[in-house]
């Protein structure tokens, strides 16, 4: 379960649309080398297992499996307000 700050800096990364609000199109999991989390913002410690996306935009991002969880259950929330609002 992620803190509530950490709640904070993934969902202001949607409504700042630094994080897409389509699913990704492709998900796989690796050893992490060290790299930032997407969502987070922290690294995801090296050999720590990471999940990577690859979204619509081609662009592939790298993930705490805990992160990515909660990404896509604010996706999910930011889907159906922009589809109320449009
Ligand atoms: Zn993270």
């Amino acid at each position: 379960m992620l803190d509530e700050a950490t709640r904070k800096t993934i969902e202001a990364k949607f409504e700042s649309r630094e994080l897409p609000a389509t699913a990704p199109e492709s998900v796989w999991g690796g050893r992490s080398p060290g790299r930032p989390c997407a969502a987070c913002g922290e690294v995801i410690k090296v050999n720590h297992f990471e999940l990577e996306t690859v979204g619509a935009d081609r662009i592939s991002r790298y993930y705490h499996p805990e992160c990515l969880t909660y990404a896509s259950e604010v996706r999910g929330r930011v889907q159906a307000q922009r589809a109320n609002c449009a």
